[in-house]
């Protein structure tokens, strides 16, 4: 059997390696540390964790993360075994020993008798032979510029400015309305794409207030390289006038409240749908560098978000990523060149869990197409399916912000005994998702 290559040792292209020699395929594995750096990656290791040492939540009944965990275990996962293998006292989460877990994944990698490594840069896309590309959020310049003259310069982003996004059922619709502005739309489904939030003066002015005082985080260094065209922080546009973002994306116009008619709001927060399911919604123009706890207590004062729940928070990173929901198919193939599959942060997801689950399943998917074998991803109710499809779908491509995995991408579920809180249908989820991967695998 031909090789398959994987471009990147990092936590997506070490798994991706780990599942496609499991399957008895060769691979030949392309890292280009310790020889050219990143500003984050410190060694020359396998799958090393440039910041925090946490794999997040443990928790496979009542977190989507620690379903994933599952998932990754369930599969064979190098990443989780080596991570319990190195675990630390953390609560519910799964921290590591950092380097004893590369450490790990190196070692277990290089006794791997059909993995072989090829050290070096990749600059150019290759032409021949079937590939998966995990090279990550800091991919290197020459190939970044190589993917993007094969899929346009709009379609690969160097920096990440994520508004936050909000689970559409913890939005108090009893003070926010459906409105887009000036009714703008064909349909009423357009006419009705947004979610308002009204703010009067005194709402407007402490919210400003608060995002002036509120703790922000500082750009890594080498971070910052001319990306603040568009996408200015809002504590930054704050930062240029009180009035900036009551003139930007806080205008109140072309909006009527539809519980107070006759009120004129002073300002207005809009959020726009974020996936076709409509479970997840964004703050528009709401990207901001503010610390987490910032953020939740900053948002929570938006007249309707008093009790929101934040699917993902705020930031901007460096970050390459592809606009996926239109280059990339569900079984993680570039639609222009099959024989190129991504995988990992390149792929829009976020998170070292995301990144290594994503080249998991690059990994089987490659192996089995290379045996001859039609193997479908798995199912959108599972945590791994649910953010595969997302990001090869289900997102808005025109907005597109890379994604953790949430319980707002899988399908709805009811809980058991009827509707109950969102918290309640966790399990729901999780149990189903189980069920669902556990039959993925078993049909393999
Ligand atoms: P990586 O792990 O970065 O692996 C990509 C690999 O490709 C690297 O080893 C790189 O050297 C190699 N490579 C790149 N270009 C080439 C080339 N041309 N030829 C050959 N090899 C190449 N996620 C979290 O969950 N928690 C955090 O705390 C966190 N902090 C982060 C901090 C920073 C500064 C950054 C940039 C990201 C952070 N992330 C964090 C996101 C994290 O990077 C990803 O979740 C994860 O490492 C991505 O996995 P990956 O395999 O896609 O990329």
């Amino acid at each position: 059997i031909e090789p398959i290559h994987i471009v990147g040792a990092g936590l997506a292209g070490s798994e991706a390696a780990w599942q496609v020699a499991r399957a008895g395929v060769p691979v030949i594995l392309h890292e280009m540390r310790p020889a050219v750096a990143t500003f984050a990656h410190r060694t020359g290791d396998c799958a090393e964790m440039v910041c925090s040492n946490s794999f997040r939540s443990d928790d496979d009944v009542n977190n989507a993360v620690g379903q994933m965990h599952w998932e990754m275990r369930a599969a064979g996962g190098l990443v989780m075994a080596m991570a319990d293998r190195h675990k630390l006292p953390a609560g519910g989460a799964l921290a590591v020993d950092r380097d004893a877990f590369s450490a790990a994944v190196t070692d277990a990698l290089r006794a791997e008798p059909l993995v072989s490594f090829q050290p070096g840069e990749m600059t150019d896309l290759p032409r021949e032979g079937r590939w998966i590309i995990a090279t990550g959020p800091l991919t290197s310049p020459a190939l970044g510029a190589s993917i993007q003259s094969e899929t346009g310069a709009d379609a690969l982003a160097f920096f990440d400015a994520i508004a936050p996004i909000v689970h559409a059922d913890s939005i108090d619709m009893t003070v926010a309305w459906r409105q887009s502005r000036y009714d703008k739309g064909e349909t009423e489904d357009e006419r009705t794409a947004y979610i308002n939030c009204p703010m009067t003066r005194e709402q407007y002015e402490a919210f400003i207030d608060a995002l002036l005082a509120a703790d922000k985080t500082e750009f890594h260094e080498g971070e910052t390289a001319g990306y603040f065209d568009g996408c200015l922080p809002i504590e930054v546009m704050a930062e240029r006038g009180r009035e900036t973002l009551r003139h930007g994306p806080m205008k109140p116009v072309g909006l009527t409240d539809a519980h107070k008619p006759d009120q004129k709001p002073y300002a207005v927060v809009q959020l726009r749908r974020d996936n076709a399911l409509g479970t997840l919604y964004n703050i528009v123009g709401f990207q901001t560098k503010m610390k987490y706890g910032a953020q939740v207590q900053v948002f929570r004062m938006i007249p309707g978000l008093e009790n929101a729940s934040f699917a993902r928070l705020g930031g901007i990173h460096r970050n390459t990523f592809l606009n996926s929901p239109t280059l990339i198919d569900d079984r993680l193939r570039l639609r222009s060149r099959p024989a190129l599959r991504f995988a990992g942060q390149v792929t829009g997801v976020e998170g070292y869990v995301e990144s290594a689950a994503m080249g998991l399943l690059a990994g089987r998917l490659a192996a089995a197409e290379a045996l001859g074998r039609d193997l479908p991803p798995p199912p959108a109710t599972t945590a791994m399916g649910a953010l595969v499809h997302h990001i090869t779908g289900g997102a808005e491509a025109r907005t597109f912000q890379p994604m953790n995995v949430n319980f707002g991408l899988f399908p709805p579920v009811e809980a058991r005994g009827g509707r109950r809180g969102r918290k309640d249908r966790y399990p729901a989820y999780t149990e189903r998702a189980k069920q669902d991967f556990a039959a993925w695998l078993a049909a393999q």
